[in-house]
């Protein structure tokens, strides 16, 4: 007898660099990991196929803190300015693993299309989000982005937005990610104006993500839904849905909606 086959895709975290940079969150120097997320086609949960580059990002050792890559360039230009020495950077051959070897080839074809991926999306994340206001001692972690705007995308479902749900914003993004947005009101225009569906947007970022700053998502997005009163079914299933686009398990995503519900 045959049985089912089970196959999907599944994003597989491997190390480009590691060094020294500036960490905004941390407000200083610390060891950073360059990594890489590169899709893979799965059978029974066992990546086989690498299907092609989904992201790199950058994560912090010290806070864990995922950024872009771009972040890099911010730490070479803050050092050309405050020290009269270049400072060398640390760099490591990308570790290449067996079955990336095996399949070196098909990457190889898959390399020019990919390329224009990453950069059309580190493009849009830096576009949309830091676009004049940031200086360089404020860049924000994906984390933060992605909090911010998935919670106003929960708050805009209902199409109107309430005193009460902006409160539950401010607390509910200070818990989670320690910092403070200044003008709500300013980004909520902007996600109305560039809206698409919370589960379509968080798989489009999850190549951005370590699992700490996707489970402080999911803690977030759960501790607005359980903001106003009762959580019921459709509210869980929301979360529920929200852990599979960002690639977390269903069971650590059951572990933080019951956190969060029984607190
Ligand atoms: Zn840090």
């Amino acid at each position: 007898m045959l049985g089912f086959i089970i196959f999907g895709t599944r994003g597989v975290r491997s190390n480009v660099q590691e060094g020294q940079f500036y960490c905004p969150q941390c407000d200083g120097q610390t060891r950073f990991k360059q990594k890489k997320v590169t899709q893979f086609f799965t059978l029974y949960f066992i990546p086989l196929i690498p299907l092609g580059n989904k992201g790199t990002y950058v994560e912090c050792q010290s806070c864990r803190n995922t950024f872009i890559d771009r972040i890099l360039e911010m730490h070479q230009e803050i050092d050309i300015t405050d020290r009269p020495e270049p400072k060398r950077r640390i760099e490591q051959q990308p570790e290449v693993n067996e079955l990336e070897h095996a399949f070196g080839e098909y990457m190889e074809a898959h390399k020019k299309l990919t390329l224009a991926e990453k950069l059309a999306a580190e493009e849009q994340s830096l576009g949309s989000e830091t676009q004049g206001i940031a200086p360089k001692g404020d860049i924000q972690s994906e984390k933060q982005k992605v909090i911010k705007k998935l919670l106003i995308m929960m708050i805009l479902a209902d199409g109107k937005v309430e005193d009460s749900e902006i409160h539950m914003f401010h607390k509910v993004y200070r818990k989670t990610t320690g910092a403070a947005v200044a003008d709500v009101y300013q980004e909520i225009e902007k996600v109305r104006s560039e809206y698409k569906p919370p589960y379509q947007y968080l798989k489009q970022v999850a190549a951005y993500l370590n699992d700490e700053g996707k489970i402080d998502i999911i803690k977030a997005s759960m501790m607005i839904a359980a903001a106003d009163s009762d959580i019921d079914a459709t509210e869980i299933s929301m979360v529920q849905n929200f852990g599979k686009a960002l690639e977390l398990k269903p069971a650590q995503v059951r572990v933080i909606i019951d956190s969060v519900t029984n607190s």
